[in-house]
C-alpha cells in the first residue's frame, strides 16, 4: 500500500482529483507541483493512514516508517538540504489537511528540525541571528503546546519576563541574545513540566508532530466542527510535510494571499495583499497594514504603501504568470497563498476561491466569454440558490449612512423598519402597515439594552455586510442586466422545461413577467376574494337565504372576478394563464367569534342568527379532506358557472380591446374521479358556448385538472379522457400521499430530519421516491390516453432545483412557481437539461 505521496516542483505522485486520499491541501499541492509551479518539495501521509491509526489503537501501518524515510530523502534531494544537518539543514512544516476545509481546527507545527546545532546554520544562511533564534523560540513554543501538551501560558510568562529584563514592550524589540536565552528558559520549563528534555533529534520531532496532527482529528474543536458541517469522522485527515520557506528572512522576503479575480464583484483583476518580511500568520492577524499587489489597486484604495508591482516587479510578473497558469489549469477563480524567500517565489496553497453571488455570475460569464469554459459549464457551476440572492433589493451605494453596529452578514438584501422587541408587537405593528425590525437577543445581550432606550427608532440592516445603520437608507432594485441577464439568456437556450409563475395579483404577474415567466401556471382565485370589499360579496353569497339571493351576490362577484382576470390577461399579453376554480372550504370566509359574526351580519345585511347557523353548518372536523376543491363546484355549480363566465368574458374583453387573446386554461382542483371532472367540464363548456355567442367571437380555451390526490394519479388514464391538461398540485399531493398535514408538519419535521427519517422537508423538496412515483404513473397513464398531453407542476416544488430536475426527467412541460423563484427555476431547468 502506498501510504505516502511525494510532490516537488515539476512532479508529484498525486493529483487534484485525489482529495479523498490526500486531503484538499495535499491534492492541490500535488497538482500545482505537477504543472510546474514552484511548490516547496514535500510529501503527504494519506487519510488512510489516519483511518488505520484510529483502527489500530493509535499505531501506524508497518510500512509507513520506511516510506516516510524514502520520501524525506526525496525532499532532501529536491531541496538540496539535509534534515538535521549542522551546515545546511532542511526545516519542515507539518500540517493537517482534510478532504473538506476545517480552518484552524487541527494542529500545525512549523520550523520543525531546529535544534541547538541547526539554529546556528539558519542564522548563517539568513545572515540574521535574531531571525534564527526567533524561529527557534517559536518552534519550541509551538511544539511544546501541540505535541507535548504544555500550557502556552508558561511560555507567555517567560516571554514577558524577557521583555521586562530588556525594558521593552514589543516582541520585536528583543535582540538575538534575549531570544537565545529565552529558548533556554523555554526548554528548562519543558523539563519541569514533563520531566524530560525537549527533543533535539529532528526525526523524533517529526514523528511527534505527525502523531499530534493525527490526534488532533479527534480533538473537541474538530469534532464539533465536523458535527456542525456534516463531515463524517471516517474521512480522517492527511498530514502534509513540506520544506519550510521563510517570508520573514529579510527585506527580500514577503508573504501574501490573493484571489485570481475579485471575489466580491468578479472583476478580472488580480486581487490580494502581501507583507514584506513577514510570515503567513502576520497577514491574517491584521497587526501590520498589508500592501496591495497591483499599482491599480494601490491607487484605487488610496494606499501610500507601495504595491508588489513596484517593490518586486520581477516577482510580481512571475506571480501574474502563475495566476494565468492556475486559472487556465483549474478553469476557475483560485484563492492562493504564496511566499517570497530571498527573492524567490513559492506557491504554498491553491483552492477554488469563495465569492459573492454577484461575483460568481460575473466570473462564470467572463470565463465563458474568454473561452476558458463552455457556456454549459458556466451554467452548471452556478448554484441556482445564488440567483435568489441577487433578487433582493440592496442598499443604494450612494446613500449616506451612519453605521452604529456591525453583525454577521447573514442574508442577501437589506431591510429597514422600526425596532421592536417582541414577536407579538412586531405582528401587531406590521398589521397596522408599519415596517418593523424584530430585534431578538441572541449572542450579545449586552448590546441590546442600549437599543431598548431607542424603541421605535428606525434602523436599516444590510444583510450583505451585517451593518446596522441609523435611519432608513434608500435601496436600489436588483440589477437584472449584466451577467445576470446573460446567464438567464444562456439558461433559456439550453432548457426545455417552460417556466411559469403562480400569481393572482397584477403586481405579482408583472414581476413574474419581468423575471421571464412564460405564463401563469396557477391563479388561486380565492385569493382574489379575500381582498377588502370582495369578502363582503363572498360572504353574502355564502349566507344567501335562497337561490335568488345567491344569484345577486354572484353577479357582484362576477364583475370583480372578470375585472381581475382581464387585468391578468392584459399583463400576460397572450401568454397562457391557468385559472383555478375556487378551492378552499367556505368556512374560511366566515369568522367564528361572536363579535366578528355580528359585524359580518351587519355588513352583509343578514340576521346574526343566519351567520351563526351557517358558520356551524360549514364547520368541518377535517376541512383539508372535506368540502373543498371541485366538491364545492359540484354542490354549487353556480359558483363554477360564474367563474367560467368571468374567465371567458375577460378573454373576450381583452380581445375586443385589441390585446392578444390568451388561451384561457380553466383548472379544476382536487379531482378524484372522472365523473367530477365530466360534470364540471360540461358546466364550463356550456358557459363558453354562451359567452362566445353573446360576444359574437370565438376563442380557444382548455379545461384541465389539478392532480393532487393519489387516486387522481392512479386514475390519470381515465381523467385524461376529459382533461386537456394536468397540473400537479404537489402541495396537496404530498399532504395526501404522506398523510402529512401541510399546516401541522412543522411541529415535528425538524425532529424527523435530525433523526434522519426524512432527508428534506417533503413540502420543500419533492419526495421523489413516494410522491414522485405517483407522478410518474400519472404522466405515463395520462399521455397514453391523450398523446402529447400538456403537463406541469404548480406546487411549491416548482421552484426547488432538485424537484425541477425531477420534473424534467419525468417529462413535464413546465414548472410553475412563485414569481421570485422564476429565475432560479430557469437556471435549474437548464441544469436539468444539460
Ligand atoms: C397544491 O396543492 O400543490 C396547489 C398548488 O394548490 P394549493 O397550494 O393552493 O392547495
Ligand atoms: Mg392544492
Amino acid at each position: 500500500v502506498q501510504w505516502v505521496y511525494n510532490f516537488g516542483a515539476g512532479a508529484a505522485d498525486g493529483r487534484a482529483e485525489m482529495k479523498n486520499l490526500l486531503g484538499g491541501k495535499g491534492a492541490n499541492l500535488a497538482e500545482m507541483a505537477s504543472i510546474g509551479l514552484p511548490v516547496p518539495p514535500g510529501f503527504t501521509l494519506t487519510t488512510e493512514v489516519c483511518t488505520r491509526f484510529y483502527e489500530d489503537k493509535c499505531t501506524y501501518p508497518t510500512e509507513l516508517k520506511g516510506q516516510v524515510a524514502k520520501a524525506l530523502a526525496r525532499v532532501e534531494e529536491r531541496s538540496g538540504q539535509k534534515f538535521g544537518d549542522a551546515t545546511n539543514p532542511l526545516l519542515l512544516s507539518v500540517r493537517s489537511g482534510a478532504r473538506a476545509s476545517m480552518p484552524g481546527m487541527m494542529d500545525t507545527v512549523l520550523n520543525l528540525g531546529l535544534n541547538d546545532w541547526t539554529v546556528a546554520a539558519l542564522a548563517k544562511r539568513s545572515g540574521d541571528r535574531r531571525f534564527a533564534y526567533d524561529s527557534y523560540r517559536r518552534f519550541v513554543q509551538m511544539y511544546s503546546d501541540v505535541v507535548l501538551g504544555i500550557e502556552l501560558s508558561h511560555f507567555e510568562k517567560l516571554l514577558e519576563r524577557a521583555k521586562q529584563r530588556r525594558g521593552v514592550k514589543q516582541d520585536h524589540e528583543l535582540v538575538a541574545e534575549d531570544l537565545e536565552k529565552l529558548v533556554m528558559d523555554y526548554k528548562a520549563r519543558v523539563h519541569v513540566e514533563i520531566g524530560m528534555d525537549f527533543p533535539e533529534d529532528p526525526h523524533e520531532q517529526l514523528w511527534g508532530a505527525v502523531g499530534a496532527v493525527f490526534n488532533s482529528w479527534m480533538n473537541q474543536r474538530a469534532k464539533t466542527y465536523r458535527q456542525l458541517h456534516d463531515i463524517p469522522e471516517s474521512w480522517g485527515t492527511a498530514v502534509n510535510v513540506q520544506a519550510m520557506v521563510f517570508g520573514n528572512m529579510g527585506s527580500d522576503c514577503a508573504t501574501g494571499v490573493a484571489f485570481t479575480r475579485n471575489p466580491s464583484n468578479g472583476a478580472n483583476d488580480f486581487y490580494g495583499e502581501f507583507l514584506v518580511n513577514a510570515q503567513g500568520e502576520d497577514v491574517v492577524a491584521g497587526i501590520r497594514t498589508p500592501q496591495e499587489l497591483t499599482i491599480k489597486a494601490r491607487k484605487s484604495h488610496g494606499s501610500d504603501l507601495p504595491s508588489l508591482e513596484e517593490v518586486m516587479p520581477n516577482i510580481f510578473r512571475e506571480l501574474c504568470t502563475m495566476r494565468q497558469q492556475l486559472e487556465t489549469h483549474y478553469k476557475d477563480m483560485q484563492d492562493i497563498e504564496f511566499t517570497i524567500q530571498q527573492n524567490k517565489l513559492y506557491m504554498l496553497q491553491t483552492r477554488t476561491g469563495k465569492r459573492t453571488a454577484h461575483a460568481a455570475l460575473q466570473i462564470a460569464v467572463d470565463m465563458a466569454n474568454e473561452g476558458l469554459i463552455s457556456k454549459s459549464q458556466a451554467l452548471m457551476r452556478l448554484k441556482p440558490e445564488l440567483i435568489d440572492q441577487l433578487l433582493h433589493p440592496t442598499l443604494d451605494p450612494k446613500a449616506k449612512k451612519q453605521v452604529i453596529a456591525k453583525g454577521l452578514p447573514a442574508s442577501p438584501g437589506a431591510a429597514a423598519g422600526k425596532v421592536v422587541f417582541s414577536a407579538d408587537e412586531a405582528v401587531r405593528r406590521a398589521k397596522d402597515g408599519e415596517k418593523v425590525l424584530l430585534v431578538r437577543i441572541e449572542t450579545s445581550p449586552d448590546d441590546i439594552h442600549g437599543l431598548h432606550a431607542a424603541e421605535g427608532q428606525i434602523l436599516t440592516i444590510d444583510g450583505v455586510t451585517g451593518e446596522v445603520i441609523l435611519g432608513e437608507v434608500p435601496t436600489v432594485p436588483p440589477q437584472l442586466s449584466g451577467a445576470f441577464g446573460i446567464i438567464m439568456a444562456w439558461a433559456d437556450e439550453y432548457r426545455t422545461l417552460q417556466v411559469r409563475a403562480n400569481a393572482e395579483t397584477p403586481n405579482d404577474a408583472r414581476q413574474a413577467k419581468e423575471f421571464g415567466a412564460q405564463g401563469i401556471g396557477l391563479v388561486r382565485t380565492e385569493h382574489m376574494f379575500f381582498d377588502g370589499g370582495r369578502i363582503i360579496a363572498m360572504r353574502r353569497m355564502i349566507l344567501a337565504a335562497d337561490e335568488a339571493d345567491r344569484k345577486v351576490a354572484l353577479e357582484e362577484l362576477l364583475t370583480m372576478q372578470r375585472e381581475d382576470i382581464t387585468e391578468l390577461f392584459r399583463i400576460m399579453d397572450g401568454r397562457p394563464v391557468t385559472v383555478r376554480l375556487l378551492d378552499p372550504p367556505l368556512h374560511e370566509f366566515i369568522p367564528h367569534t361572536e363579535a366578528e359574526m355580528a359585524q359580518v351580519a351587519k355588513a352583509a345585511g343578514v340576521p346574526l342568527n343566519r351567520v351563526r347557523r351557517r358558520a356551524a353548518e360549514l364547520q368541518e372536523a377535517n376541512p383539508m379532506l372535506g368540502h373543498r376543491g371541485c366538491r364545492l363546484a359540484i354542490t354549487y355549480p353556480e359558483i363554477c358557472e360564474m367563474q367560467a363566465r368571468a374567465i371567458f368574458e375577460a378573454a373576450a374583453a381583452v380581445g375586443k380591446a385589441g390585446g392578444a387573446v390568451p388561451v384561457a386554461e380553466v383548472m379544476v382542483p382536487l379531482v378524484a374521479t372522472l365523473q367530477e371532472l365530466s360534470i364540471l367540464k360540461e358546466v364550463v363548456e356550456k358557459t363558453a358556448a354562451a359567452v362566445q355567442k353573446e360576444q359574437g367571437m370565438n376563442f380557444t380555451y382548455r379545461v384541465g385538472t389539478m392532480i393532487e390526490l393519489p387516486r387522481a394519479c392512479l386514475q390519470a388514464g381515465k381523467l385524461a379522457e376529459q382533461a386537456e391538461f394536468f397540473s400537479f398540485g404537489t402541495n396537496d399531493l404530498t399532504q395526501t400521499t404522506y398523510g402529512l398535514s401541510r399546516d401541522d408538519a412543522g411541529a415535528f419535521l425538524p425532529e424527523y430530519k435530525a433523526k434522519g427519517i426524512v432527508e428534506q422537508d417533503p413540502f420543500v423538496s419533492l419526495d421523489q421516491e413516494g410522491v414522485g412515483e405517483l407522478i410518474k404513473v400519472a404522466v405515463e397513464r395520462g399521455r397514453t390516453a391523450r398523446d402529447g398531453m400538456k403537463m406541469g407542476i404548480c406546487g411549491e416544488h416548482g421552484g426547488d432545483p432538485a424537484s425541477i430536475e425531477f420534473c424534467n426527467k419525468v417529462g413535464l412541460d413546465y414548472v410553475s412557481c412563485s414569481p421570485f423563484r422564476v429565475p432560479v427555476a430557469r437556471l435549474a431547468a437548464a441544469q436539468a437539461a444539460l
